[in-house]
């Protein structure tokens, strides 16, 4: 198989960003995401296990084969085709979550939100309120940073019409856990970008060790939960529509509303 048509990129092999070598432990079911989760001894072996991952059946086939097939406007790049880890500061006060890869954004770049419409919103917002070092993440050598933040996905495949399946959601719950705990040091702020990436950071922060309200406030855009966390540090959850097409076609959510849940995030975090 040519290089430009392998389903993924091999770990190890050059890709900037690459989290994981050819001796990272590869996760094959639900099970083994706990342990190998659970062991992770830190953040970058976290982000190099989740990054091979292949617990779940239908999304390594469905990513596999969007990174062979590709969209037209790509033909010619080739696909990450592996789970987006988590990418940002390594103590970050910010943690912003969404809820899965785009099949041609961060199954494409290796980098969360990276190379896809809802990114190009999600990035600018933060270069405009001092959180990214540029307004653009097209790539994963394009020079981007994030000052203070660090961006994670609920599920870390992309999934078909961006639906995991409840199943598939547990199934990646490890992984999110694990790296919500290795940063819940330094994090003031999570962000939740949408009703589903609200609704899938609870069982996170739970296992991180935070308080759980009862019951748990529905999402809502720029709603704002404390939470105490493990050794009396708090964390606010604050809820922000997600930067999708549809969201930002319609207008439910614009520049200014972003840029003002950042904002707000940057005060909490402060
Ligand atoms: S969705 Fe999560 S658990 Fe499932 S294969 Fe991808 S990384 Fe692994």
């Amino acid at each position: 198989m040519s290089m430009s048509n392998r389903p993924f990129v091999p770990p190890g092999t050059g890709w900037p960003g690459d989290p994981a070598g050819p001796d990272t432990p590869v996760a094959r079911d639900a099970a083994e995401v706990v342990r190998l989760a659970a062991s992770a001894p830190d953040l970058a072996a976290v982000e190099a296990r989740e990054s091979v991952c292949r617990a779940c059946d239908r999304l390594v086939a469905w990513r596999e084969k969007v990174a062979v097939e590709r969209r037209r406007a790509f033909a010619d790049e080739e696909y990450w085709g592996r789970p987006v880890p988590g990418w940002g500061a390594a103590e970050p006060t910010i943690l912003i979550s969404g809820l899965a890869p785009a099949a041609h954004g961060g199954n494409r770049t290796g980098r969360i939100f990276t190379g896809d419409r809802s990114g190009d919103w999600l990035f600018a917002s933060l270069y405009r309120v001092g959180l990214a070092a540029q307004p653009t993440s097209v790539r994963a050598d394009d020079g981007q940073e994030l000052l203070g933040v660090r961006v994670v996905a609920a599920v870390r495949c992309a999934p078909p019409d961006n639906k995991p399946t409840p199943d598939e959601r547990r199934a990646c719950l490890p992984w999110l856990a694990r790296e919500v705990a290795q940063v819940a040091p330094s994090v003031r702020c999570v962000v939740a970008l949408g009703g589903f990436a609200w609704q899938g950071v609870w069982p996170a922060l739970k296992e991180a060790g935070y308080a759980m309200p009862r019951p748990r406030p529905p999402f809502g855009h720029g709603r704002e939960v404390l939470l105490p966390g493990p050794d009396g540090r708090d964390v606010t959850l604050l809820g922000c529509y997600h930067p999708s097409q549809q969201n930002t076609f319609t207008g439910r959510v614009t520049e200014d509303m972003l840029d003002a849940v950042f904002t707000r995030a940057r005060a909490l975090a402060s």
